[in-house]
């Protein structure tokens, strides 16, 4: 069984879907891999590295019985697929219908990483969680990059400066990264959500826990859409609390929905002069009205930056983590026979990891949101 990782194409797409450390642990049960010329360069893997952990390089990548990659492939990548092909990578089931319809009807059988359940038993799989960690990690030194203030108070002969005051708001994986980072920098931190349950998980990470009084949890962990008059009520008590802060990190999603307006024009120019925003929602979005998705603005003398793919800013962990993600998925569709040197491909229908992360198979869309979102 042979495993095919190109080189990513996308415009920048720094990371890998393999590295050398999770191809050797493949290559021991017996999974081949072949590798494109150049697939880690930005990563800063060499081919040589890739050769040395048992893998082929070869730029016939796309023949293999599985196929790896981390962005979605293009028109050109699909056409180069078999029709008997399987592909795994980030899809954007919910996004993109252009790439599913693309997959089914080349009859390609396509797992999108973000369609993985939520389980307990597919953690070890859940790219949307080890990608959003490194988003939320690299969003706090963002911010302070872009700060002209300290993060840590400062005890000095020419005086003290207080710790930057840091909210964030969405407390999923990347938010709760962000507030454990931007206290290791010594800023004082706030977290803001509305499930309530990320009130106790605000405060074990030491920061203090924002309540708005509006509560909107929804299906699957996730959170609900709010109501007009919801919405109405959250952007007016974030614009009264988001004036005294000099970072704002926001990571607010709702799965398939344009990102929530969290902070409206008249929250930023409520900001101090030199405060920053990240906003992590920018590809559905942003969660600031006055984000310039994948650009960075400053307005009314606020910095607002939007990065699009803050993982791919940190290539060699992102892909290391994104690897072991695939790894674990991989080693669940294959089976060894009894008394054969290699495994080879065994997808079980009835496991609710293989059928929830099926984009296409046998010619249809069987993801029930990327369904939706093609119909
Ligand atoms: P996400 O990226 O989809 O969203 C980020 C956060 O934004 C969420 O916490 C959400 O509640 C919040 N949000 C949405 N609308 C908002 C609004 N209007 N105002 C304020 N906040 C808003 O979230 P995620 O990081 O993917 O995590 C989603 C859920 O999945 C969480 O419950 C998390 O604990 C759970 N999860 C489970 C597992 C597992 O069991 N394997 C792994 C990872 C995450």
């Amino acid at each position: 069984l042979t495993l095919g990782i190109p080189k990513e194409t996308a415009t920048d797409e720094r990371r890998v879907a393999l590295v050398p450390d999770v191809i050797k642990r493949l290559g021991a049960k017996g999974v081949k891999v072949v590798v494109e010329p150049g697939a880690g360069e930005h990563a800063l893997i060499p081919d040589a590295l890739f050769e040395e952990a048992g893998a082929t390089l070869s730029s016939d990548v796309w023949s293999a019985d599985i196929v790896v990659k981390v962005a979605p492939p293009t028109a050109d990548e699909v056409a180069r697929l078999g029709s008997e092909s399987i592909l795994i990578g980030f899809l954007a089931p919910l996004s993109s219908p252009e790439t599913a319809t693309l997959l089914r009807d080349k009859g390609v059988t396509a797992f999108a990483m973000e369609a993985i359940p939520r389980i307990s038993r597919a953690q070890a799989m859940d790219a949307l969680s080890s990608q959003s960690n490194v988003a939320g990690y690299k969003s706090v030194l963002t911010a302070a990059d872009h700060s002209t203030r300290f993060f840590p108070m400062l005890m000095t002969a020419a005086g003290t400066i207080p710790p930057a005051k840091v909210l964030v708001l969405g407390i999923g994986v990347a938010g709760l990264q962000a507030l454990a980072t931007a206290r290791r920098l010594g800023a004082k931190t706030t977290g803001y959500d509305v499930r309530p349950e990320t009130a106790e998980q605000v405060e074990s990470l030491g920061a203090t826990w924002l309540d708005l009084g509006i509560e909107a949890a929804g299906e699957g962990g996730y959170a609900r859409e709010l109501t007009q008059e919801e919405r109405d009520q959250q952007q007016q008590a974030l614009t009264d609390a988001t004036k005294g802060f000099d970072v704002v990190i926001t990571t607010a999603l709702v799965p398939g929905r344009p990102a929530p307006r969290l902070v409206t024009a008249e929250a930023v120019e409520g900001m101090r002069p030199g405060s920053v925003i990240v906003d992590l929602a920018g590809e559905t979005g942003g969660n600031c009205e006055l984000t310039e998705p994948g650009q960075t603005v400053v307005k009314h003398d606020v910095t607002i930056v939007s990065p699009l793919n803050l993982a791919s800013d940190m290539p060699e962990h992102a892909s290391q983590l994104y690897a072991r993600n695939v790894q674990s998925l991989v080693e669940l569709m294959l089976e060894t026979p009894e008394g054969a040197s290699e495994p080879s491909l065994k997808l079980d229908w009835d496991d609710e990891i293989i059928a929830g992360a099926a984009i296409t198979r046998d010619g249809e869309i069987v993801h029930p949101g990327a369904k939706k979102t093609v119909e």
